[in-house]
């Protein structure tokens, strides 16, 4: 007999891992081993949009895990189902007897499709008396909890931030870390029935339709393992920016000089609106994939507030940072409460029907970073080169499909998802609607961005730009934000970069018209 517990592309680690905890305590009161699985599952990763970038960076730190877990005595069984929809079936009526399963614990993953799938699996596990529990983990407050004072769920961000950051200074459990499982015993090793497992079901070196074409790159600015992640958070908020982080290199590339006065952390309220330094922690393709906890995250954001509220608001760096990990949270409340935004429809339905353009040639220009305006080409470049873009340039180039080229953003949110290396469907839909105005933002429709102005305010020297998009590289002054509108026809030809394939002024007032007549046609 043993106790499994089933690990999830969103939970890879050993640290302050909920279901992992209770599994062990589960195997340690019945006195039988604990195995972990992890099922790879390429139809989810097709349907999903999963970047192969990402499924590169799952199975280095599913490795990373496993040296962790021999150390630990448990196994780690891998397997690859490729029919998804098969999944719950073959779990419970051929894995989990051949393992000997009566428990199985896993962390929930909110999204439609994985929700019906362990719901299916519960059910399964009944019929054959396998026990399947699912806890929260994912997030720091699980759904549900973030409630109005007349006890509803909330869709404005500002005051379900100020209710979040109240429940976790009233409810501290849900800041407690977990324990860490102590492991099997070393004898299961030479076990005639467990000890197999250990090298039965070696990970792959990749997963068949999802090679990474970039892994040298991908492996250098995005290392695998928790330690790295802890370190990653430890050199945001304690030491001295290192040399500019938006170009290629890793985040632990040089080494790194104690000044927590200085860092960015420190100095994240001016920072993180601008792209061309080392400003945010760049923990997200960390917590995407659970290779760090939010948990974890924010005791130490509390440790270096000195133990200060939550809430301490944007008075201070480190107030303002605990802010932006809390959008992770909030997106996923809204995902879990509205299901119908991990179903591809708007969070308002009103706009579920705005005329888009059909314009492959500009989908593609914007996805190759050639509209003509700098600071988005250099976005996207950036996008396909590293796999990361800095927040605010997420949203100039979102707004900028949405807004000014009228495509629907329901194919940006798909290239985002299969470029990125932290792609999430609860933070990339909730960016993608946010920018599109179908979503949360309280803000109408007619904020739209100028994609000039954010350039000035978010590369005041036009530094991102030139480091991204070489034809730029010469040139002075505003003209790297504007060249086509700054310099003489002539000499814009010999930069050999191309020009805007729309006129702003025009394109926003295409976009005003077509939101204000949702619904009809031109
Ligand atoms: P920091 O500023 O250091 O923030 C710390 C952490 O807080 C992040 O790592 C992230 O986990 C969380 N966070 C911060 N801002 C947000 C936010 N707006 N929404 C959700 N979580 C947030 N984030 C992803 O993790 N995956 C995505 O696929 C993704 N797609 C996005 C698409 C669009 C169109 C937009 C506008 C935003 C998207 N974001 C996404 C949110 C945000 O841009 C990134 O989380 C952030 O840029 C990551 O950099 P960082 O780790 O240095 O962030």
């Amino acid at each position: 007999r043993s106790v499994v517990y089933w690990m999830r592309m969103e939970d890879l680690r050993i640290e302050d891992n909920t279901a992992f905890a209770q599994a062990s305590a589960c195997a340690k009161q019945l006195g039988i081993p604990i195995i972990v699985l992890f099922v790879i599952s390429p139809g989810d990763y097709r349907i999903h949009d999963r970047a192969k970038r990402k499924i590169d960076f799952v199975l280095r730190n599913l490795r990373w895990v496993k040296a962790k877990l021999d150390k630990i005595n448990i196994p780690l069984h891998v397997l690859t189902y490729e029919k998804r929809l098969s999944i719950p079936k073959k779990l419970i009526t051929e894995l989990f007897p051949q393992l000997g399963a009566t428990h199985v614990f896993a962390n929930i993953e909110y999204e439609v499709d994985e929700l019906r799938r362990d719901i299916a699996t519960v059910r399964f596990g009944q019929e054959k008396g396998i026990d399947v529990v699912y806890v929260h983990d994912r997030l720091v407050v699980p759904p549900g909890k973030v409630l109005s004072k007349q006890g509803k769920p909330m869709s404005v961000y500002s005051p379900w931030q100020r209710a979040w950051a109240k429940v976790l200074d009233e409810q501290k459990e849900f800041l407690r870390m977990q324990d860490v499982p102590p492991g099997n015993d070393k004898s299961l090793r030479d076990d005639p029935e467990f000890g197999k497992l250990f090298e039965a079901t070696p990970i792959p070196d990749f997963v068949d339709g999802f090679k990474c074409d970039d892994e040298d790159v991908m492996r250098e600015c995005w290392p695998e393992g928790t330690d790295v992640a802890k370190e990653v958070l430890h050199r945001f908020l304690y030491t001295k920016p290192r040399k500019p982080q938006f170009q290629l290199v890793s985040p632990l590339s040089e080494g790194a000089e104690e000044d927590a006065k200085n860092s960015r952390v420190a100095k994240y309220q001016v920072g993180r609106n601008l792209v061309d330094a080392d400003n945010s922690s760049k923990l997200s393709p960390y917590l995407a994939a659970g290779v760090i906890s939010g948990r974890m995250v924010l005791n130490a954001a509390r440790k270096f507030g000195k133990g200060g509220k939550l809430d301490s608001g944007r008075d201070t760096g480190v107030g303002m940072w605990v802010q932006e990990v809390a959008w992770r949270d909030f997106y996923n409340h809204v995902m879990a409460i509205w299901p119908r935004v991990s179903m591809g429809r708007p969070f308002l339905e009103k706009f579920a029907d705005v005329q888009w353009e059909v314009n492959e040639k500009h989908l593609q220009a914007w996805k190759d970073g050639k509209t003509g305006f700098p600071i988005v080409d250099a976005a996207m470049r950036a996008c396909a080169k590293r796999g990361w873009m800095e927040n605010r340039v997420r949203m100039v180039s979102a707004s900028f499909l949405v807004k000014s080229l009228m495509l629907d953003w329901r194919l940006g949110e798909k290239h985002f998802m299969e470029c990125f290396i932290d792609g999430d469907l609860a933070a990339n839909n909730g960016g993608w609607q946010w920018t599109a105005s179908t979503g949360t933002d309280p803000q109408p429709y007619f904020r739209i961005f100028n994609t000039l102005t954010q350039s000035e305010k978010c590369d005041p020297n036009g530094d991102y730009i030139r480091y991204w998009v070489p034809e730029l590289r010469n040139l002075k002054g505003k003209a790297v934000h504007d060249p086509y509108h700054h310099m003489p026809r002539n000499e814009f030809k010999k930069l050999g970069y191309p020009e805007p394939i729309v006129d702003h002024k025009q394109s926003r007032e295409r976009a005003l018209f077509r939101y204000k007549n949702v619904g009809e046609r031109e």
